[in-house]
């Protein structure tokens, strides 16, 4: 910027205009003592004093008012037009009785004025403080239009920064190996990154404003409005869940998405933010770990902890009358002399050879497991008799008495084999292992190539079910028993869409005891046919009165044991408690396990016809404990799949249990079949089966199972609003 001296050396022209020539003098004099160096010009012709300042900066112009051609008030007026001329200084010399002139001289744009005959010392000072004002003011000028300058400039760089951090910004959205989307609240795509556009074959331009569906298939597109539509309820981001999605190639990946809220700055949501991250190589890389982790590296049979993981599976949901297993605990004779004589390298070959063996003499449905060393373990399931158990321990002793054949040696080998049965010998998996393995060793005691079953002490067992019995008896006759209702909730519509039922047995004297302790007694001893009558007469009865009430309407469902399917007329029975309560068939809905449709009985197949056709649901309870298999279920009148709550309780800690879920609900969706998820307790469970495609939720997360009351209480809240539990966390 220009200095102060600087601009005073600028601006050191003084134009002095007067037609007389006496006066053009004195002013030029005088001006010139003003200081030195200063350039005073004089003009007689306002016309050569214009042309002179046209390309000049005059720091002071002092000008007559009577002048022949042009007068003062006129030069005045065309000084301001020309560029340097606007802003200059000018005093006007006129005479005392001259008002109107003055007037005319300040609307032309004069600064001050000088009487004539001029005053010298009044000309110095007016002419100093003139040309200091105009200095001044040029200089104030000079600076703001820097300052402005500089603003400009400023924001300028400011601009560029921004565009140029939003755009490096986007490239790193763009590029980042992650899917990210946004939508508003109406579902419209507002951002989509290059990845996602690329992976689904997009143009991102065309989609923006779009409704988000458009991305995606069918299927997963109601999931995603359905997981939007939370977010946006409750305002709270998601818990991360996984899903599957198809790339523009065909190519499955697995990606973890989380689904967030955006806000304007008054807290309100405008959209849904929704990053997906590819872990399909993850995916992989765990399911190689998982499967190390569960099977022994030399024989590659299960090991151990894959066996003890079934062996719950199995426990976890069983209902007495549905098959039971057996478990064979094999521990090989003399193998250490097998080993010390050929070496450990033949050794393992042996037990390659053994698993080879077994293998091949069990069914399909059999688990062979080694649980190291020299023993196996042989999970046969499902058997009805104690005797199928022995069958197999003979054909399993059998085939490992024909001898092997190795590096051109026969080898010999026998075994011994310890079996408990499930439920008779054992409640939990130790109990079962630890009771076989003293079976084996008696078979040991017995001599090599034998079997054995495990020996409880019989005893005790028949007193504490004596008592039970008596209990059991009595508590029907004085009513002991209720039912509890546990929510169904809709993941679509976040309504409560059903009940199940669930009995309760308060026992004298030792309080609420669990169905799993009393049913396969009350099954044992026929008390079953009037239980269960009870409970579908109890069932339906309340869903009518809750009907009456003006509650929501839902579906009730009722619990029926493979017993009852095979010994009563179930058919009558739920006619008969229809007609009772004059409840409709349609909010109606009976449990079934695996066990009634793989016997394949054509009395029990034309049942459920029967009662489907009356209009009442059927589901199929606990799927996955058994032979998880849908390809039977085609075959039979089923409404809807119930997966087991072993699945659901490690969906996030068994990797394994994620794709079992996904696959049950695809595929049960391809059969036109409804799913249940049981035993929901947490959000992250509750979010992920909403990303899975799953119907209905059941589970302590939306409510544990209520006494009626409790539950028609429920019912009352439900009838509005969307039910909290959903969005609950
Ligand atoms: P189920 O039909 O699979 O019933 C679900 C079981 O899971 C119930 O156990 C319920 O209380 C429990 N449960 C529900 N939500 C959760 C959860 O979030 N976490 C966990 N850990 N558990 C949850 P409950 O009441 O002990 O019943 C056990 C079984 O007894 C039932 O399994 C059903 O097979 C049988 N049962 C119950 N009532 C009847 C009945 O009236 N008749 C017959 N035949 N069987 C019944
Ligand atoms: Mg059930
Ligand atoms: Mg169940």
């Amino acid at each position: 910027m220009a200095s102060v001296k600087e601009v005073y050396r600028a601006m050191s022209l003084i134009v002095i205009l007067d037609d007389r020539a006496t006066n053009r003098t004195i002013f030029a004099q005088l001006a010139a003592s003003l200081e030195p160096g200063l350039d005073v010009r004089t003009f007689g012709a306002p016309d050569e004093a214009l042309a002179f300042l046209a390309d000049r900066n005059p720091a002071l112009v002092i000008t007559d008012y009577k002048m022949p051609v042009m007068d003062g008030a006129e030069f005045t007026r065309r000084l301001r037009a020309i560029p340097n001329g606007a802003d200059v200084p000018v005093i006007v010399i006129t005479a005392y009785e001259d008002r109107s002139f003055r007037l005319r001289a300040l609307e032309a744009g004069a600064t001050d004025f000088l009487l004539y005959p001029v005053d010298h010392q009044e000309f110095l000072v007016r002419a100093r403080n003139l040309l200091t004002l105009g200095r001044q003011q040029q200089i104030i000028k000079r600076r703001t239009e820097l300052l402005e300058r500089e603003l400009e400039e400023s924001e300028r760089t400011r601009q560029v920064e921004i565009r140029s951090s939003r755009e490096r910004l986007a490239q790193v959205i763009d590029t980042m190996p992650a899917m990210i989307s946004a939508v508003d609240t109406e579902g419209r795509l507002e951002f989509i990154n290059a990845y996602q556009a690329a992976f689904l074959g997009l143009d991102a331009r065309e989609c923006i404003g779009q409704d988000a569906t458009c991305m995606f298939g069918s299927q997963h597109r109601e999931r995603m409005v359905s997981l939007d539509r939370m977010v946006i309820e409750s305002g709270r981001a998601l818990p991360s869940y996984e899903e599957e999605i198809v790339d523009r190639k065909g190519n499955t990946h697995v990606f973890l998405t989380t689904k967030s809220p955006l806000f304007d700055k008054d807290h309100r949501v405008v959209g849904v933010l929704t990053t997906a991250l590819d872990i399909t190589e993850r995916k992989q890389a765990e399911s190689r770990l998982r499967y190390l982790a569960h099977h022994d590296p030399l024989t590659d049979l299960p090991n151990r902890v894959l066996l003890g993981k079934r062996m719950e599976r199995k426990l976890a949901r069983r209902r007495y009358g549905d098959h039971q297993f057996a478990l064979h605990f094999l521990d090989l004779d003399r193998f250490k002399g097998v080993n010390d004589v050929l070496g450990h390298h033949s050794g393992d070959q042996l037990l390659q050879a053994v698993a080879k063996r077994l293998r091949e003499t069990v069914r399909e449905t059999d688990l062979v497991a080694r649980l190291g060393g020299d023993e196996f373990a042989i999970l046969q399931s499902p058997i009805s008799t104690a005797e199928e158990a022995a069958a197999l321990a003979q054909k399993v002793l059998d085939a490992l008495s024909e001898p092997f054949v190795f590096h051109g040696h026969q080898i010999e080998l026998s075994a011994c084999i310890g079996i408990t049965l499930y439920p008779s010998d054992g409640q939990d998996v130790e109990e079962l292992l630890r009771n076989a393995d003293l079976a084996m060793y008696r078979a040991k005691d017995e001599g090599s190539g034998t079997y054995q079953f495990f020996v409880d002490d019989m005893n005790r067992r028949a007193f504490e079910t004596a008592r039970l019995e008596s209990d059991l008896r009595s508590s029907f006759a004085n009513k002991h028993f209720r039912l509890h209702y546990q929510p169904q909730l809709c993941l679509r519509s976040g309504k409560i869409a059903g009940a199940e039922a669930l009995l309760r047995w308060n026992r004298p004297g030792i309080g609420e005891v669990p169905p799993s302790e009393f049913l396969p007694l009350a099954e044992e001893i026929g008390l079953i046919a009037s239980l269960s009558s009870w409970v579908l007469q109890e069932v339906c009865t309340t869903a009518a009165r809750w009907q009456s009430l003006g509650l929501r309407t839902i579906r009730c469902a009722v619990n029926l044991s493979p017993i009852t399917f095979r010994r009563q007329d179930v058919y009558a029975m739920v006619v008969s408690a229809l007609e009772h309560s004059g409840l409709d068939p349609a909010w109606l809905e009976l449990e079934l396990t695996e066990s009634i449709l793989l016997e394949n009985n054509d009395d029990v197949k034309a049942t459920l016809r029967a009662l489907q056709a009356l209009g009442v649901g059927l589901a199929l309870d606990d799927f996955g404990t058994g032979y998880s298999s849908l390809s039977y279920v085609k075959n039979f009148p089923v409404d809807r799949i119930k997966i087991d709550q072993s699945f659901i309780r490690d969906l996030k800690t068994d990797p394994s249990n994620t794709t079992i879920v996904r696959a049950i609900i695809n595929l049960s969706h391809g059969l036109n079949l409804g799913v249940v998820a049981e035993g929901v307790e947490t959000m992250e469970q509750c979010t992920q089966l909403a990303a899975d495609g799953c119907d209905l939720i059941q589970g302590y997360y939306v409510s544990p199972p209520l006494p009626a009351e409790d539950f028609g209480r429920l019912l009352e809240l439900d009838t509005t609003e969307p039910l909290a539990g959903i969005v609950r966390a």
